[in-house]
């Protein structure tokens, strides 16, 4: 049987799910914390489709990206992915936050 997008946890296999899953909240494994460098950032999106955790926003007024931390595990892929090494894993006992 087809289980609708909507169904699938927020880590699951949609690139862009319309709603978050509270049972799927992958932040707290993080030890590293994905750090956006804007002025290097070309915007590709490449960060944005390689994120296995769909925790990667686009095109705020702020900056080309930000990061969802509530689901953010820190793995890295984004950074590897990135074309021009925008972004950076700072460990976490960097933040106060
Ligand atoms: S480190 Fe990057 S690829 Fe990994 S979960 Fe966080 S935003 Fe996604
Ligand atoms: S992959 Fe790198 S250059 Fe492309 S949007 Fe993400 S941070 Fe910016």
């Amino acid at each position: 049987m087809a289980v609708p997008y909507e169904k699938i946890p927020f880590a699951g296999t949609v690139p862009s799910p319309q709603k978050e899953n509270e049972g799927m909240i992958t932040g707290s494994w993080r030890t590293r914390r994905p750090i956006l460098d804007a002025e290097k950032c070309v915007e590709c999106q490449t960060c944005w489709i390689s994120c296995p955790d769909s925790c990667v926003n686009l095109m705020t007024e702020d900056s080309p990206i930000t990061f969802n931390l509530k689901y953010c595990k820190g793995c890295g892929v984004c950074a590897e992915e990135c074309p021009v090494g925008a972004i950076t894993l700072v460990p976490e006992l960097d933040f106060k936050d």
